[in-house]
């Protein structure tokens, strides 16, 4: 298994290879967030099963190169950070990253995450279908509680009755419902969905998130995180729903 080790510092990097290769993995190190998106170019040489990402390089951000490396390559990435706060590993998972790791981590702990998002990510589609998927979109029907939202016809349902809803509506429910539970900021909704940058757009992605509440009849399933953006929310049962 070959792993890609994005990180500055020579010591830490020879010292964490070495581990890693008593584990039976092969680790190629980049030092800098070009050198790894470079090793991570479609045509490079042999797939990596896994990407382990220091956060603090020198040339960009680890933030901003995991976004990058998203745009380029599906392989798993591990973000390593000294930062701990929620905001900062919620920013990470929203980019695309698979895991979050602290320092100091423990090598058990930091091998058990490799290979979990290695296995996530060699296990195939369950039942491929003939129809090639948009990137990245999984082809099942997302069934969050009564919501049923259908990729590949773009339909949605409640409680199997289709509610119509415009284009950017439902881009906007596919993005929150691939990922429940997960905080999207306003940003990351606005440049996904309508492929733009943040400015002026803030109104726009308020509207779409109040006419999707009314349309679902659903007011609770998309909750606004003060400060930050959305998250869908998946009903539990009513009896355990709180008020
Ligand atoms: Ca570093």
């Amino acid at each position: 298994m070959r792993l890609l080790l994005v990180e500055d510092d020579d010591h830490v990097a020879a010292a964490l290879a070495a581990v890693l290769a008593k584990h039976g993995l092969s680790v190629v190190h980049a030092r800098s967030g070009e050198e790894a998106l470079k090793a991570l170019l479609p045509d490079a040489a042999e797939p990596f099963a896994v990407v382990l990402l220091d956060l603090g390089l020198p040339d960009q951000d680890g933030f901003e190169v995991c976004g990058r490396i998203r745009k380029i390559s599906a392989t798993p990435v591990i973000m390593v950070t000294a930062r701990s706060d929620v905001r900062s590993r919620i920013h990470g998972l929203n980019l695309g990253a698979d895991d979050y790791v602290v320092k100091p981590y423990d090598t058990g702990e930091l091998l058990a995450r490799i290979h979990a998002v290695s296995r996530r990510n060699a296990v195939p589609p369950a039942g491929g279908t003939e129809q090639p998927a948009e990137e990245g979109v999984p082809e099942a029907p997302l069934r969050l509680g009564a919501v049923t939202v259908e990729l590949p016809t773009r339909q949605v349902s409640v409680d199997g009755t289709a509610v119509p809803l415009t284009r950017k509506e439902f881009d906007l429910l596919a993005l929150l419902a691939q990922r429940p539970g997960v905080v999207f900021r306003r940003e990351q909704i606005i440049s996904e969905v309508w492929r733009t940058s943040w400015e002026g757009t803030g109104r726009t992605l308020e509207v779409h998130i109040a006419s999707l509440r009314a349309k679902l009849r659903m007011p609770a399933l998309i909750e606004t995180v003060r400060g930050v953006g959305y998250r869908l929310v998946v009903p539990a049962s009513p009896a355990s729903q709180a008020p």
